[in-house]
This record gives C-alpha cells, structure tokens and sequence, in this order.
C-alpha cells in the first residue's frame, strides 16, 4: 500500500520545483519497479492541479491514495499556468465592491465562448467555483485584493489570484 499525504504532496511539488527544466529520471535515482501490484481505494492519473487537488482529500476522507504520473515531475500545466482563478461571486469580490454571481458568470462564459461550447459543463464549473474558493481559502490559500483582475470575455473582474503572485501588467 501506498499512502498520499498533503505534507508529502506538498514536499513532493517544493522538491519537483527546484528541480523542474531538466530533470531525467536516472538522475533523480527513479527506476521503473519490477513488480507493481498496489493498492489503493482511489487511483488518481495525473499529478496536475486536478489530479492533486482530488488526493489531498483522501486522507480528510479516510481513504488511501495512489497518484500515477507519466513525467518525472509533477505539476502539470498547472505547475506553469498564470495562477489566475475565474470564479464569480467570491467574498474577496464583494469586499472590492465587485457585484457578481454564478449566474452573471455562467451567462459571460457562455456568451464568450459560443458557439460550440458546452454549457452544461459550464454551469458545473460556475456552480462548483464558490466552493472551490471556499475550500482554497480553508487550505490557506490568501487571495490578494489587488489581485481580482478583469479578463477576457468577463463582465465584471473576477479572474483572482494568490499569495504569492506575479500580476500582469
Ligand atoms: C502557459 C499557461 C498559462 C495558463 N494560465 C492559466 C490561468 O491563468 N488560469 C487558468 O485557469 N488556466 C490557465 N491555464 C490552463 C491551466 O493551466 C490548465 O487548464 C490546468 O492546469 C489543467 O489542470 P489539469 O490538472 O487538468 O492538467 P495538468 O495540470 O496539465 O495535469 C495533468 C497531469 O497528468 C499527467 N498525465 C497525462 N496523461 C497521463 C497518463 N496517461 N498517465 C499519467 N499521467 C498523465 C501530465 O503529465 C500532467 O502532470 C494555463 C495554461 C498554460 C499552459
């Protein structure tokens, strides 16, 4: 059995960090197991933002976890993305005056990115960002004041960033 915890996560990305641009596996001593045969009640692919954010709650919710990650580094796009989190309706919002809601957020993202877009899968992603914000600001996860920026296609600012940053502009 193999067991994730948040502190080993977090290690694991602070060390993949300092190492990330030209890391190969033998020089990082990583060698392909012979015999492979674990077990675990939730097996995440991808040790992205997705992948991660979805094992850090195995041990909150009594479960072991395996994460599998095809490169010698994790992170993902995630670990090189801008950082700026759309989310519509966000405490940090209203404390800047910014009036928004889920609603006017699924009505711009739907307008933005018509046609061909999916918006059954939007209203999930509006529908779950105020939790998102929620569970990142219990994780400790500080969201800067002067970080809610206008973005593309968005009527109101609501792409959010953290502490630390680099904003652009
Ligand atoms: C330059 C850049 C800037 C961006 N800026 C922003 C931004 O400001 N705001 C925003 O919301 N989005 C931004 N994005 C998009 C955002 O980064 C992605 O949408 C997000 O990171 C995707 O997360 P993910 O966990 O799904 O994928 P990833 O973070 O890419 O993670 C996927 C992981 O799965 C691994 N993997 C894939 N296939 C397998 C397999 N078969 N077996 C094992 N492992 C596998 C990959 O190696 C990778 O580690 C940006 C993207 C880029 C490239």
């Amino acid at each position: 059995m193999t067991d994730v915890t948040r502190r080993k996560l977090e290690n694991s990305l602070k060390e993949e960090e300092t190492t990330r641009g030209s890391v190969k596996k033998e020089e990082k001593g990583i060698t392909q197991p012979e015999k492979w045969d674990y077990e675990a009640d939730l097996v995440v692919v991808g040790a992205g933002g997705a992948g991660l954010s979805a094992a850090v709650q195995g041990p909150d919710e009594g479960i072991e976890v395996i994460v599998l990650e095809m490169l010698p580094v994790v992170g993902g796009s995630t670990a090189i993305c801008n950082g700026g989190i759309a989310m519509g309706g966000t405490l940090i919002q209203k404390e800047q005056g910014i009036e928004d809601s889920p609603e006017l957020f699924y009505k711009d993202l739907v307008e933005f990115t018509a046609p061909g877009n999916r918006p059954e899968l939007i209203k999930v992603h509006v529908d779950n960002a105020l939790d998102l914000y929620e569970w990142l600001a219990n994780l400790g996860v500080k969201f800067l004041p002067e970080g809610v920026l206008g973005t593309m296609g968005m009527s109101v600012p609501r792409e959010h960033h953290t502490e630390p940053a680099v904003l652009p502009g």
